[in-house]
């Protein structure tokens, strides 16, 4: 059977159930479609860290494929019109790719398992359990983290299966080389993509520094490994599996200590759980202004504040250095990315949603299910008990950098800025300060 396995958030072959079940094939096409780039809209697209990260993950990939006497082939465009052409290309009998979460994913699987004239499996993706695993019902997956958190924090996970030793090999096709990206890993927060960069990162983390040991008083350091596991970025885009984080933590804790700190990183690791969920549950209620609740949130859209916000030049320096820190590295702490987001919906009175398509475009671990949930959150039409967070900026500043070395690290005291630059009839104003 000719099979192609169309590579989404799996990013590696260990732990890849899709690939473990493709030994069997007479061949194997691998595939993965890069979003075509939309110079024309904003928002859209990868900013530079992110298609950095996101190449550098692809080319590992590819390496690790080509030791096995397998290739990867990547393209550009959307699924829905790309994989029909290839599938009749190169005779395709069947199709399999990792479960996503996130509505307009979803949608276009199962666009592609109506048209494909060949069967598209679905196989588990990037989470700790599998949806038959889950104690509940999707429709009754609960609204707020603890009740998730109680009924499965105690369920098995999974081993991670091993890398396959095998693959079936390629169809004979023109494999192209990958574009480098044009950005490289900030000096200040050196993020390389891939697997083994992820592996090590892992490793380094619990049971080199121990930094496990402590996190949870560290965790809201604001800089990248310096408190936080920074595992997010390999996570996000499956270079590195959850279960393999997982089943590290608890090695850690046979082998060295449990503490209230070893089961906090697995408790954040079911946060993240429980917004994957959700987005699948929400569908496109996690796109809504109003997210699944019928609450309507005042905002005015000021595009001056919003330009600000993104280019770290709002009148809060802290927020203008996490920013800055943001675009420059593709990472921000959670501590961090509350204040931002809180600065954005409570401060500025902006729709949490450009916040969100800002970090979106960003991020190298954006992750659909945590970031729009995770602003849902704080803009209080998500999962948040207590209906939305404000940050006190000035207390977040003195609490989280008392003596301001991060905020004049990532250059966040910057010359006050005029509110408005043009009057409501586009007229050129000097407002006074
Ligand atoms: C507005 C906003 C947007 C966010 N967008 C994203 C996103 O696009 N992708 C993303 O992975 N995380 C997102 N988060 C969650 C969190 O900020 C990051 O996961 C975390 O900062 C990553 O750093 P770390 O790996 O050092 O985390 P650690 O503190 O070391 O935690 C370990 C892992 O647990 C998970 N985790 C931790 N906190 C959260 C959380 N609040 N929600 C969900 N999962 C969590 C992550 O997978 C993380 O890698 C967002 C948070 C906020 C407030």
């Amino acid at each position: 059977m000719r099979r192609l396995h169309w590579f989404q958030n799996d990013l590696r072959l260990a732990d890849n159930p899709a690939l473990a079940s493709a030994r069997s094939a007479d061949s194997l096409l691998c595939v993965y479609l890069l979003p075509r780039p939309r110079p024309w809209c904003n928002l859209t697209g990868l900013g530079p860290q992110r298609d950095r990260f996101l190449r550098e993950t692809l080319q590992e990939l590819k390496t690790e494929l080509q030791q096995l006497g397998q290739e990867l082939m990547v393209l550009e465009g959307s699924p829905e019109l790309v994989l029909p052409s290839v599938v009749e290309r190169f005779g395709i009998e069947y199709v399999t790719t990792s479960f996503t979460a996130g509505w307009y994913e979803s949608q276009g699987v199962a666009f592609l398992q109506e048209k494909l004239p060949v069967p598209l499996e679905v196989f588990r993706g990037n989470t700790l359990f599998n949806i038959e695993q889950l104690p509940f019902a999707m429709e009754e997956l609960p609204n707020t983290f603890s009740p998730f958190r109680r009924k499965v924090e105690k369920q098995a996970i999974e081993r991670p299966l091993s890398a396959p030793e095998a693959l079936p090999p390629p169809p004979a096709a023109q494999f192209d080389a990958i574009p480098r990206a044009a950005a490289s890993p900030h000096p200040g927060l050196p993020l390389p993509g891939g697997s083994k960069a992820g592996l090590r990162r892992l490793n380094q983390f619990l049971f080199q520094h121990h930094g496990i040991v402590d996190y949870k008083q560290t965790r809201n350091d604001l800089d990248g490994l310096a408190g936080s596991s920074t595992l997010s970025p390999w996570l996000a885009n499956g270079a590195v599996s959850v279960r393999t984080i997982a089943h590290d933590i608890f090695r850690y804790e046979r082998e060295h200590t449990a503490n209230d700190s070893t089961y906090w990183l697995y408790f954040e690791l079911l946060w993240r759980e429980f917004f994957h969920w959700r987005a699948v549950a929400d569908g496109a209620a996690l796109f809504r202004q109003s997210g699944r609740h019928s609450k309507r949130l005042l905002t005015t859209f000021e595009p001056r504040h919003f330009a600000r916000w993104c280019a770290g030049d709002t009148d809060y320096p802290l927020v203008n250095a996490l920013m800055r820190q943001l675009v420059a590295t593709g990472w921000m702490s959670n501590r961090g990315r509350q204040i931002a987001a809180s600065c954005l919906i409570n401060e500025l009175g902006l729709d949490w949603r450009y916040g969100a398509a800002f970090f979106e475009q960003q991020l190298i671990d954006y992750d659909v299910g945590s970031n729009y949930g995770n602003w849902q959150y704080i803009a209080g039409v998500g999962s948040d008990p207590r209906g939305g967070r404000h940050f006190n900026l000035e207390k977040q500043a003195a609490q989280f950098d008392p003596d301001a070395v991060f905020t004049a690290k990532w250059e966040g005291f910057r010359a006050a800025q005029p509110h408005y630059v043009v009057d409501g009839a586009d007229w050129p104003i000097t407002e006074p300060r």
